[in-house]
């Protein structure tokens, strides 16, 4: 398939009549944020045959985040002198200490940015203060982060540092894949596949003979890539397709990912809802070990308890659904949420929250009985 605009009703009808041919229940995960948003926006799970469900999985940047990193930055942004950068969403994620909007009732120096490089540029202008950014999210905005670190090297400056909370989604795939969490095939992010390329996808087809099949942001491409699933789960092949080729290519960006290779190095990370995966995440390199927040703070291991109740961390990787959580609609809200899913506009309590018809508390192939 080429960049042409996607007809939906002729996806859903492709979908339908694959669906009803394979006369089983089948589950297919999306692993990015703006997916879990848009395919609810659009109604798309509505639309959807009975036996098909799209499941939410580690996505969201803000989600994946583990209640330690939460609680540290929490921390960090008390300390004396200290100007915490944000980008949004991270300020009203609840540690074990409140979150870091309330750290600013506190009197904590909290400040959302909308670029690595703006928190740069503060810490150019006040030589005084130590400015920490918040360095979270996926392969799209490591390479943001790396231009920073890059750009305060150039400036020699001494009072910035990255707390970096840098996730990769292959790691989290292929750790989904050996938990009990039973997924027919993936629809995989347009805006990382951007950075990391479809051939990143390969291993997960090879290794797990699944399919993956990469597609754009709206509910139109969303229904085109479940269609494709579908089609490919009932001829029983197992393949690699990108449906969004107009922005992703094999290879992915080779200057984003130099980027990130001269700044950072893989690490071991602790995932909400995965634990701590082997090479899933980014450390910076020893060369710019001056700017990493851990080193400079001498920061521990830390506890990464979920709030007592929250069920996030099996809600992103597939084992419940916002629905089974006693605290979704009554104690946690969007007004007052109490884990990250329901803080984040990408999260999936949110979504349902927010889309879910109020009549339908329940996934029409409710997914426990599914796993
Ligand atoms: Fe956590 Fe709230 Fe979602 Fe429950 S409804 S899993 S408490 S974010």
């Amino acid at each position: 398939m080429t960049g042409q605009a996607i007809d939906s009703r002729e996806s859903l009808s492709r979908l339908n009549d694959a669906a009803r041919r394979l006369q089983r229940e089948v589950r297919y995960m999306e692993v990015c944020g703006t997916h879990t948003v848009n395919a609810f926006r659009s109604g798309l799970h509505s639309l959807m045959p009975p036996n098909v469900t799209l499941l939410s999985g580690p996505g969201c940047p803000v989600c994946v985040t583990s209640q330690g990193d939460i609680d540290q930055l929490i921390e960090l942004s008390l300390q004396s002198g200290v100007i915490m950068c944000t980008y949004g969403d991270m300020i009203r994620v609840t540690g074990q200490r409140g979150s870091l909007e309330e750290a600013r009732a506190l009197g904590a120096d909290v400040r959302i940015v909308y670029s690595a490089l703006d928190a740069v540029r503060l810490a150019a202008a006040e030589p005084r203060r130590q400015v920490i950014f918040a360095g979270v999210g996926f392969e799209t905005t490591a390479p943001a982060t790396a231009v920073a670190i890059l750009e305060a090297d150039r400036l020699a400056l001494m009072n910035f540092t990255v707390f970096v909370s840098h996730k990769l989604i292959i790691p989290a795939m292929q750790a989904l894949l050996k938990s009990e969490v039973n997924i027919d095939g993936f629809v995989c992010p347009g805006h990382v596949s951007v950075v990391i390329g479809s051939d990143a996808f390969r291993p997960i087809v090879e290794q797990y003979w699944l399919s993956c099949v990469i597609t754009g942001f709206e509910g139109p491409q969303i229904a085109a890539a479940l269609a494709r699933l579908c089609e490919l789960t009932l001829s029983g092949q197992a393949a690699l397709e990108n449906l969004y080729p107009q922005a992703v290519t094999s290879t992915g960006n080779q200057h984003a990912w130099k980027l990130i290779e001269q700044v950072f190095t893989p690490a071991n990370v602790h995932w909400r809802g995965l634990s701590e995966l082997p090479g899933s995440g980014l450390e910076i390199r020893g060369r710019y070990a001056r700017f990493n927040a851990r080193v400079r703070y001498e920061l521990a291991a830390a506890d990464n308890r979920e709030p007592p109740g929250c069920r996030c961390g099996e809600v992103i990787t597939g084992r419940c659904t916002p629905a089974d959580c006693k605290l979704f609609g009554t104690v946690c809200t969007p007004i007052q949420p109490i884990g990250p899913c329901m803080v984040s506009s990408e999260g999936t309590c949110q979504a349902w929250f927010k889309y879910r018809p109020r009549n339908r508390a329940q996934s029409p192939t409710p997914i426990r009985s599914a796993v």
